[in-house]
């Protein structure tokens, strides 16, 4: 694969330095068969430093992850070697099993088969709050 140039696929950018690998889990890349690679401490112009995730195939990017995650990533949907689309990410109304709620006595802890389900309570805080008990998640 090579690194600079992928011809179909998606290209994550602007995310904030070290955060690559927690992206890379959040979004499962582990189970992928193509590339994926993952470029870290590249020099920008905008915010000194920040890690790329290159993705060698035209996969489904949940973008409520990235948009949870970190507001400022762009992701670049690549096609016969252009780019075709430049995602810009939003802080997502709700977010479906992304994260999981730490409260011992929320019915999701019981009732393992019900979805983990936050919504977004307070959108300039970036606070998330259990659908079910109401309690905040923590990053
Ligand atoms: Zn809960």
């Amino acid at each position: 694969m090579n690194i600079d140039s992928i011809n179909n696929g998606i290209v994550i950018d602007h995310i904030q330095a070290g955060k690559a690998m927690e992206i890379y889990n959040y979004l499962g890349l582990e189970d992928l068969d193509c590339s994926v690679a993952i470029i870290k401490n590249v020099r920008s112009k905008k915010s000194g430093k920040k890690d790329i995730i290159k993705i060698d195939n035209d996969i489904d990017v949940d973008m409520d992850v990235l948009g949870y995650i970190d507001t400022n990533i762009t992701a670049n949907i690549i096609k016969d070697g252009i780019i075709i689309e430049k995602k810009h990410m939003e802080l997502p109304e709700r977010i479906v099993n992304i994260i999981k709620c730490n409260n011992p006595r929320c019915i999701t802890s019981v009732e393992r088969e019900l979805d983990q389900v936050f919504n977004l309570t307070d959108k300039e805080n970036k606070v998330y709050r259990c659908k079910y008990c109401e309690m905040q998640a923590k990053k």
